[in-house]
């Protein structure tokens, strides 16, 4: 079994933190873990989230202090891992906040360090420059503003555009913009055929993220029933996240998951 999202966030880029996460997944019987962390972290990605900045003063606080390492730092720790020998397989990536308006740029940014890494995530966390998981801010800047269909018109378009970039080789949680309840009038059906006829023609994993059911306290383990059973008819390849941002998560609610 592989754990295909898990954040070091929270601890320092050291192989005594790292090592934590490895101990949690050899107990669990876990034979691969892919480590990340967003690009927000990394001061050398700042250019990619000017929209996210600009957008609200909250999100501007809440950026500044995010974005504190240098991806240097993370990439000698990716070294240091590397010469070690685990009982289990470690990899390492990144999750990209992707924004179609920002391509370009988190293009040429990722060009600079993508093969230093086994894979990169993308993920949308944004609508209109808006990030639309936050518990303190979000539905004041975003839900109770916006239309609830154009916000997931938007978030599905910038789904669809970031799986076209060519760029990453997983999408994170591709359908939690649900993570509050709050449901478009439209249906989705279409948009979900499109994504998986996608991820196929792309050769891209979609994440079954259990990070909505266990932090948000979401009622679907990961994927919707729905959109999973298209996924899995269609032959999407899934990949099982815990979203861990601490030891104790690496494989979190995995029992949970049945094909
Ligand atoms: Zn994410
Ligand atoms: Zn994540």
């Amino acid at each position: 079994m592989i754990d295909g999202h898990i954040h070091l966030e929270n601890g320092p880029l050291t192989i005594e933190y790292l090592e934590k996460f490895i101990d949690v997944a050899i107990k669990k019987d876990i034979k691969c873990i892919q480590i990340l962390d967003h690009t927000h972290r990394f001061i050398e990605f700042r250019p990619i989230y000017e929209n996210v900045k600009n957008a609200a003063k909250v999100q501007e606080e809440w950026f500044l202090k995010k974005s504190k390492d240098s991806i240097e730092d993370y990439l000698k720790l990716i070294k240091l891992a590397r010469e070690k020998e685990y009982p289990i397989e470690v990899k390492f990536g990144l999750e990209v906040c992707y924004t179609s308006q920002k391509e370009e740029e988190t293009r040429n940014i990722l060009n600079n360090y993508k093969d230093k890494f086994d894979f990169i995530v993308g993920a949308v966390h944004s609508v209109y420059g808006l990030l639309y998981d936050m518990e303190k801010f979000s539905r004041e800047l975003l839900w109770n503003v916006y239309d609830t269909d154009d916000i997931y018109k938007e978030y599905y378009n910038q789904i669809i555009k970031l799986m076209e970039s060519d760029m990453f080789t997983q999408v994170a949680h591709p359908d939690t913009i649900k993570l509050f309840n709050i449901y478009p009038t439209y249906d989705l059906t279409k948009t979900y055929n499109k994504i998986a006829d996608l991820a196929l023609e792309k050769d891209l994993y979609l994440e079954n993220n259990f990070g909505c059911y266990y932090r948000y306290n979401h009622k679907d383990p990961g994927l919707s029933k729905e959109l999973k059973e298209l996924l899995l008819n269609k032959g999407v390849k899934i990949m099982l996240a815990s979203d861990a941002h601490i030891p104790e998560h690496v494989g979190q609610c995995f029992e949970l998951w049945t094909n």
